[in-house]
């Protein structure tokens, strides 16, 4: 599990998250929703120390995260961003070699990864392998970046408004593959996102953030019988 405890943070004196507790299990899709600002970005960024907390303890795996060498960690952590930034100098399969090439996967086992994780992202490497970044659209750069983060078969998949920014019939489609990929490969992810309905989709636990406070951590069924808050329930129903 990933564990927040009495977590805080504050950007130039002012304090966007208070005293947040969090259990994320693994091999589960968690998934943090709120609204703009509520701090869900912040929250996901102290997991892999793109930010560190100004007070408490993050502990991930039963360590603290502050005890990891940073990359140790950042191996252990693939991070998936609504706008991927491949490199555009180099070829899909380029970009997905990067993490594992550092890492010194052997050739023939990443060529074969690349090859399966392209496919289970209909992405035939026969098609899409040579390409370059310019030469996709935005629904495959997307696809293109879960397999960079997969490639070197991380345990712990942090996605940061992954689809947002995709058309809605991409972001159906990116979804299901999401689903499809994780009944699969059972990764510990960690989904942020301000789209209660994607939440209830794609989430097999989901935390309602709101003004750097956790309002209430369940089921999409235990959310939505018990709201815990008025404004989670006006947040739910707007899914609906
Ligand atoms: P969004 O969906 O808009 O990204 P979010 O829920 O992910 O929102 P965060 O990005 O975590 O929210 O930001 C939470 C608050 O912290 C916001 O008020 C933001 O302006 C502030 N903030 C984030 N990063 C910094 C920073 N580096 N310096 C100062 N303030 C920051």
């Amino acid at each position: 599990a990933i564990e927040f405890q009495h977590v805080r943070k504050d950007f130039t004196g002012q304090t966007i998250l208070k005293d947040l507790n969090l259990t994320i299990p693994a091999d589960e899709i968690f998934v943090l929703v709120g609204p703009s600002g509520s701090g869900k970005t912040t929250t996901l960024k102290m997991i892999n120390r793109l930010e560190e907390p100004t007070d408490g303890t993050i502990t991930f795996f039963g360590r603290p995260v502050a005890a990891y060498p940073l990359q140790e960690l950042r191996w252990s952590i693939g991070y998936v961003l609504q706008h991927i930034a491949l490199f555009p100098n180099m070829t899909v399969a380029e970009n997905i070699a990067v993490i594992p090439e550092m890492k010194k996967m052997p050739r023939d086992r990443l060529r074969a990864r690349t090859e399966e994780l392209l496919a289970a992202v209909d992405l035939p490497a026969k098609t899409y392998a040579d390409r370059y970044p310019d030469a996709l659209s935005g629904g495959e750069a997307q696809r293109v970046g879960i397999v960079r983060a997969l490639a070197a078969d991380p345990g712990v998949i942090l996605m940061d408004e992954p689809f947002s920014a995709l058309d809605p019939i991409s972001r159906t489609q990116l979804q299901d593959l999401i689903l499809r990929l994780q009944s699969k490969l059972h990764k510990t992810i960690v989904f942020v996102t301000h789209d209660m309905q994607e939440a209830v989709k794609v989430g097999d636990r989901i935390a309602v953030m709101h003004n750097g406070v956790i309002l209430q951590v369940g089921t999409p069924a235990e959310i939505r019988q018990h709201p815990a808050a008025a404004f989670v329930a006006d947040f739910f129903a707007g899914a609906e």
